[in-house]
Parts: C-alpha cells; structure tokens; sequence
C-alpha cells in the first residue's frame, strides 16, 4: 500500500500515513479528522522524468521546457481525473504553470 503525505487542517501538522488512495482519510497523529491530502508524488514523478530527459544533465533548458510542456498536462489530467480539479489545483499548483 503506498504512502500518502497528509496535511491536517486543525493542527497544521504534515504527516504520512500508508492508506488506501480511495480510504477515508486517516486522522492526523492528534486525532483530528479534518486532514487533506497533498500531492507530493506528482512532482517527484515529474522531476524523475525530467531528470531522464536530461540524460545526466547534456539537455537543454529548452528540452526540459518542451518535455514539461508534453508531459505536465497528461499528469495533471490523470490526477484530476482521480482526484477532482479543486484538489489538483489545491495541491499541485505547479501543474499549472510552465516549466522554468
Ligand atoms: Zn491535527
């Protein structure tokens, strides 16, 4: 089961916690119940995907806008697809812009 990073709205405590992506959201260690999800995986798959498209640093920072530009809108597709427009927007702000 993978882990998810949580955010929790009462106490503005970040944890992680191993959960099902369609679970209830589990409580923050102080027991609140008011936690959000945040969306710490789509950037760590962006910067993997990056970071093959620069083939041990030889791209261009051209190369890496243009992949940017290629992938960014498929992931965020996904994600907002699974997840709503409003959490994507909430969370993973950086699928909006462009690669800089
Ligand atoms: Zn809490």
């Amino acid at each position: 089961m993978p882990a998810y990073d949580y955010h929790c709205k009462v106490c503005d405590v970040q944890f992680e916690a191993r959960h099902g992506f369609n679970d209830p959201m589990p409580p923050c260690p102080n027991g609140h119940d008011d936690v959000e999800r945040l969306i710490t995986t789509a950037p760590r798959v962006l910067q993997g995907m990056l970071a093959d498209a620069g083939h041990g640093g030889t791209a261009t920072k051209e190369q890496l806008r243009s992949k940017w530009a290629e992938e960014t809108p498929k992931l965020r597709e996904k994600l907002v697809k699974k997840l709503g427009e409003d959490v994507v927007n909430r969370n993973a702000p950086s699928l909006n812009t462009s690669y800089d």
